[in-house]
């Protein structure tokens, strides 16, 4: 360390407390980075590398970022998941000695971005923190640039949390500092988050409400753990973060990650984009802080049946009472994010350009406490008289902060007359100099006879009179004093011009010296209105997503629905929302959906494209939009509160995760059976496709029989397996219905209309022909298929075949002829494998104990395959 330059060793002194951020090392105008940073922002920022002297010759690498243009590369490294160190000069070189003192003023990282074009308006930027405990985790969860803070025991593993962590989003989590180094890696390698560690807490007097109320350590501990770091690294007033909400698990109906993507609530499954997504479809609110809570809502649907009826009942008033909806959306257009600009007054970087708009989201207040006030809802009118527009605050800036005030708050402009009596005389001398030098302008030209002379302003040389040199010759020289001369003209300066200008510039430095200091008064007046900005934040909010619900329930014609004690659900004109309105609304077929007690298990089958999991996707968010308190697409609409939605739809391949679509497929069913209910949701669409059709089969049936028997959650069961359908005879709450095709001219005509009873078929072929695969192809396949037909029905073995993992009606049934025949052909009993096959207790089994005997099974009857093969060979 010796052997560097004195400022070397001030930046390797302070590199060491920030180990895990790029260093931004402030040198004059740029920012600079050393060593291993300096090698990795030149290749993270394309920025070009050099080295600097670090002292007795060492070269040590170097690059650097202009500080004017610094926020774009800092977003960049954000963008990529890194964290940004500030570090600045933190005393005047002027006055220094030696090496100037430098400090880390902020640490910026993924989860705590305030501003700028990495936060969208309408998504919450949230940071995590979690803690081990006995059982499970605590999780706490924060957006700094809103404030909001909740926090929530998770009974479960890492893996469950890290999956909830990602559907909400997360960029960062902060752990434990003795945290296990295999859990961080997962942490940061696998589900790719920002981590952070943290030690023991250590958290400002003034911020120990924040946790204070939290019922239990644990929850103390991890919101501490949260505080402590926010503290650490943004070392600023941190007074809009909010206190921490608890979130019982037994608040919200519980959906998860894995539901949620399928279901694409927030965003699409393939594409990743709001587009074609819930939320998108919902979101007509106006205000940034309503998209927000809009997404909360649909990440959390409601259980309790008054919440949801309040809900509801609202937006049934906004559908009725248009006039004050739309007279209300007008005042929301214009209110501003109140929210995020909280947070920017506790941080200390708002403008005067912020306060006004502040200003006139207040002065909309009024209007809309009066539109709630008028209409016919006794929960709105309450709404509106405890909303407080915060009348003081309003009259405050009203009389301080001037309308066109420039976004720099040290150039003065942003303070109004008449607010500050020294501000108005400064301001008063400064003009009635600048009217005194117009005046003289004129009495100089009387007094010369020049009428051409001019006094003029530069930041040189201050106010001088200027003469072209035609009229050099009428100059008082014994009053002017020569100050320049230029090409065609003289400039000269006067003393008592020079008094003046002393005046006048003096009454500026002050007066803009003296703006800056009333304007961080005033900055700190509005900070003691942060709760109340907050609070209005959230009721305005709510407001926000309420209107929207009305606004999209009664362009899509939705109804309201009505909630059932008994568990039945009947949707009559039933439709997806999102489908809908991704086609042309007449082409979408409405559907009816009824269940109960009786009808507890629908088996859905039908030719694929048909529309299995439209209707079955219809139903969770039908169930989803009455939860949250929206209208739902229907004609009609009863539904019980579910308490949990589960879905194992389409194939997700988990490829970066090395599992197959299979074991996913697997897992997603396991997590389900495991946790559902009798008051749950479970949409299973084709179970046991993705592996052979005895494997296939048997699973699906030993699920439905499961689900039937032992959970008896309402379920949605769709399959290719038209086997299944026999078992609407053995299981008394399961029931078939198809969705409807027919075949026209050879081709499929999807009717995507759903009837009782099992399909006829299943039109594999057609929507191959479909899929444009080639003709002869298609031919070919229709040939096989009427080979398995007509083979199937003779009973002979099927030829050139040698996969049974068939999709269509031609499926090997169980004890395909094939079998039966090796078995007559070597005059055995019934093959062994048969014989295990029917001793299993498949209802005690896990999923995954099946799928294991089953793969014990299929390796049983391969290996004798093989030895047969083997054996033929021989004896050819
Ligand atoms: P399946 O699950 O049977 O393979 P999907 O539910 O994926 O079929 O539906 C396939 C396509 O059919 C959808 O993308 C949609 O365009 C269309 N579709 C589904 N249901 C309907 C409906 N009720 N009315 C009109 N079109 C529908």
């Amino acid at each position: 360390m010796a052997e560097y330059t004195p400022m070397i060793q001030q930046y390797l002194s302070i590199k060491a407390d920030y180990e895990d951020a790029f260093l931004f090392f402030r040198l004059g105008d740029f920012y600079e980075l050393f060593f291993e940073d300096a090698l990795r922002a030149s290749q993270e920022l394309e920025i070009t590398l050099t080295s600097r002297d670090g002292g007795k010759g060492n070269r040590i690498p170097m690059c650097g970022v202009p500080h004017h243009s610094s926020q774009n590369y800092i977003g960049q490294l954000i963008e990529k998941g890194f964290k940004v160190a500030i570090c600045e000069q933190v005393e005047d070189p002027k006055v220094a000695k030696g090496v100037v003192k430098r400090d880390v003023v902020q640490v910026i990282t993924p989860g705590t971005v305030m501003e700028g074009t990495l936060l969208d308006e309408k998504t919450n930027n949230y940071i995590a923190s979690i803690t081990p405990l006995d059982e499970g985790y605590g999780m706490a969860i924060c957006d700094i640039s809103t404030g909001q803070n909740t926090v929530k025991i998770i009974p479960e593993d890492l893996k469950s949390v890290c999956l909830e962590l990602q559907s909400l989003a997360v960029k960062e989590v902060i752990v434990p500092k003795d945290m296990d180094d295999e859990q961080v890696k997962m942490l940061e390698e696998f589900y790719q988050f920002t981590v952070s560690k943290e030690g023991e807490p250590v958290i400002p007097e003034d911020l120990h409400t924040i946790t204070e109320d939290l019922s239990s350590h644990a929850l103390k501990d991890t919101g501490n753990q949260l505080i402590s770091y926010l503290v650490r690294t943004q070392k600023r007033s941190l007074e809009h973060l909010q206190k921490f909400e608890t979130v019982e698990a037994t608040a919200y109906m519980k959906i998860d990650p894995n539901s949620k993507r399928n279901l694409e609530l927030v965003e699409t499954l393939r594409q990743k984009q709001k587009k074609g997504s819930l939320l998108w479809l919902l979101d007509k609110t106006v205000t940034a802080m309503g998209g927000r809570v809009l997404k909360q809502w649909i990440e959390q649907p409601l259980l309790d049946r008054q919440a949801i009826e309040e809900r509801l009942s609202i937006v049934e008033s906004f559908m009725k009472q248009f006039f004050n909806r739309e007279q209300i959306r007008e005042q929301l257009t214009e209110v501003y994010d109140l929210e995020r600009l909280a947070g920017k007054v506790a941080y200390g970087n708002v403008n005067a350009r912020d306060l006004i708009q502040l200003k006139r989201s207040l002065q909309k207040v009024p209007a809309i406490k009066d539109q709630l006030l008028d209409m016919d809802h006794a929960g709105l009118q309450q709404r509106s008289n405890e909303m407080d527009p915060c009348t003081d605050l309003c009259e405050i800036l009203e009389a301080s902060i001037h309308e066109d005030a420039p976004i720099s708050i040290k150039e003065g402009n942003i303070i109004k007359d008449g607010y500050h009596a020294g501000l108005d005389e400064y301001r008063n001398a400064s003009v009635n100099g600048k009217s005194w030098i117009a005046s003289l302008e004129q009495s100089e030209r009387e007094k010369t006879g020049i009428r051409s002379l001019k006094i003029r302003f530069n930041r040189v040389f201050g106010y001088y009179i200027e003469v072209t040199k035609s009229n050099l010759h009428l100059v008082d020289e014994e009053r002017y004093e020569r100050k320049q001369t230029l090409a065609n003209a003289e400039r000269f300066i006067t003393p008592e011009l020079k008094e003046k200008e002393d005046i006048i510039l003096q009454a500026e430095e002050k007066s803009v010296e003296l703006e800056y200091e009333l304007f961080l008064q005033i900055r700190e007046q509005v900070k003691s209105f942060i709760p109340q900005l907050q609070r209005l934040a959230k009721q305005i909010s709510e407001i926000d997503v309420l209107q929207a619900f009305a606004v999209v329930s009664e362009s899509g014609q939705y109804r309201k629905p009505i909630i059932s004690q008994e568990g039945r659900i009947r949707i009559e004109g039933g439709r997806h929302p999102v489908v809908e309105q991704m086609m042309n609304r007449q082409d979408y077929v409405s559907n009816d959906v009824h269940m109960d007690d009786e009808r507890g298990v629908l088996l859905i089958t039908g030719p694929n494209m048909a529309g299995k999991s439209t209707y079955m996707r219809q139903v969770a968010l039908a169930s989803i939009l009455m939860q949250i308190g929206c209208y739902v697409p229907a004609e009609h609409a009863t539904l019980p509160i579910f308490d949990q939605i589960f879905t194992r739809i389409g194939a997700a391949d988990d490829l970066a995760g090395g599992q197959s679509t299979f074991m996913v497929e697997m897992m997603e069913t396991q997590y389900a059976l495991t946790h559902a209910t009798e008051r749950s949701l479970l949409l299973l669409d084709e179970i046991g496709r993705g592996t052979s059709t005895y494997d296939g089969m048997s699973l699906a049936q030993s699920i439905i029989e499961y689900i039937h028997d032992n959970i008896g959650a309402k379920t949605l069961f769709s399959t290719h397996y038209h086997e299944l359908t026999v078992l609407e005879e053995k299981l008394s709450r399961l029931h078939n219905i198809h969705v409807k095709a027919i075949e026209e001219d050879g081709k499929v005509v999807f009717l995507h209309r759903v009837e009782d009873g099992k399909a006829d078929r299943s039109y594999g072929i057609h929507v191959a022909e479909l899929a444009e695969l080639p003709t002869e192809l298609i031919a070919r396949a229709n040939e096989l298929l009427a080979d398995f037909e007509s083979e199937k029905k003779q009973g002979r073995p099927v030829e050139k075949v040698e996969s049974k993992e068939r999709d269509s009606e031609g499926q090997l049934s169980f004890f395909e002829p094939s079998d039966v025949k090796k078995q007559e052909n070597k005059n055995t009993a019934p093959h062994p494998a048969l014989e295990k096959l029917k001793k299993m207790e498949l209802l005690s089994m896990t999923p995954l104990e099946a799928m294991n005997a089953l793969y014990e099974l299929q390796l049983s009857i391969k290996q004798e395959k093989q030895e047969d093969s083997k054996w033929a060979k021989s004896n050819n």
